[in-house]
């Protein structure tokens, strides 16, 4: 029997967006609480989840409306990595589904538990620098570098009222390479392809529509996130899965995209990389490295993220030998 949504569900944090009867991505709305976008896909017969924001309020948002679009509430969720705004929303799902990553996720989300004690005990890291950005505002002039202020300014306002409240449930499940799930209207299988955005990431491929759920192994229309990324490996997984006969991508940031997005992507890694090269080749330095133009559309990202690019060159000038 299929489940029949009477209407899409809204949230302040993430828009809803139906990719195929029963497949849904949810889009974290700008300054919203969600941050990063997740996945409802009925199965028919199970209800899943992919990733669960950065937020407790969001991820409820999350559950309500997997349990409206889906008559289910969630049988799983998936944790696509260890970084905060894929995973701090699990607390919504504890005690009713199972919560599933790759082993290595979970070998690297101990450490955010002391972190969180931590910052519980003492928040001022937050509100110091929720004042800062905010004094920063008083004075910048620029749009698109206002626009990337006030986006972090809700981020940390949203972080400080969660704080409270926040606790963190890791995985009861963890996986090695695959793991497929078989419901009565469509199956899905879930993928780790080792070393990428970070040492631990997985994706959710559902082979009937072509569609997946990248988690941070692909940001569109922006910069991509790089600390702790395998950059070779990384590059190396997006073309493998532009290869595939996947055709609809959601990701981890930015609008649900195509392959041309997911090329975009490995263009702009390979942009980045010949920036540090020539830069390297010519004696430059890392600052020299900053003050190159990327070319288009790479030179409209810049602006996105207010400390991306200059994180990112400083990274991979390290990082490339
Ligand atoms: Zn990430």
């Amino acid at each position: 029997m299929l489940h029949t949504p009477q209407s899409i569900p809204s949230s302040e944090h993430f828009e809803i967006q139906t990719l195929s009867e029963g497949v849904y991505a949810a889009i974290a709305k700008e300054f919203g609480a969600a941050f990063s976008n997740s996945g409802i896909i009925d199965l028919g017969g199970l209800t899943l989840v992919f990733d669960t924001f950065e937020t407790p309020k969001a991820a409820e948002d999350l559950r309500a409306a997997a349990q409206s679009l889906t008559g289910r509430l969630p049988d799983y969720v998936i944790n696509s990595h260890n970084h905060a705004d894929h995973w701090f929303g699990n607390q919504a799902f504890a005690g009713q589904a199972t919560i599933i990553s790759t082993h290595k996720t979970r070998d690297l989300m101990p450490v955010y538990l002391e972190e969180l004690k931590t910052l519980k005990q003492n928040p001022s890291e937050l509100s110091t620098s929720l004042e800062e950005n905010l004094r920063l505002l008083d004075t910048e002039t620029d749009p698109q570098k206002r626009k990337a202020i006030e986006g972090y300014v809700a981020r940390l306002k949203h972080s400080l009222e969660s704080l409270p409240v926040l606790e963190l449930i890791l995985p009861n499940q963890t996986f090695g390479n695959k793991i497929v799930f078989y419901g009565s209207k469509r199956s899905a299988e879930l993928l780790a392809l080792g070393n990428g955005h970070t040492s631990g990431d997985c994706f959710l491929a559902l082979p009937e529509e072509n569609i997946a759920f990248l988690g941070d192994l692909a940001f569109f229309k922006r910069q991509p996130y790089m600390e702790d990324c395998d950059f070779t490996a990384w590059k190396n997984i997006l073309d493998e899965i532009s290869q595939s006969n996947l055709e609809t991508f959601v990701p981890g940031h930015g609008p649900v995209g195509t392959k041309t997005d997911l090329l975009l992507l490995l263009q702009y890694l390979n942009a980045l990389e010949d920036l540090i090269k020539q830069t390297k080749l010519a004696g430059g330095s890392v600052e020299n490295a900053l003050s190159m133009p990327m070319p288009e559309p790479f030179d409209e990202w810049r602006h996105i993220g207010q400390h991306r690019f200059e994180d990112n060159v400083r990274f991979l000038f390290q990082h490339l030998s």
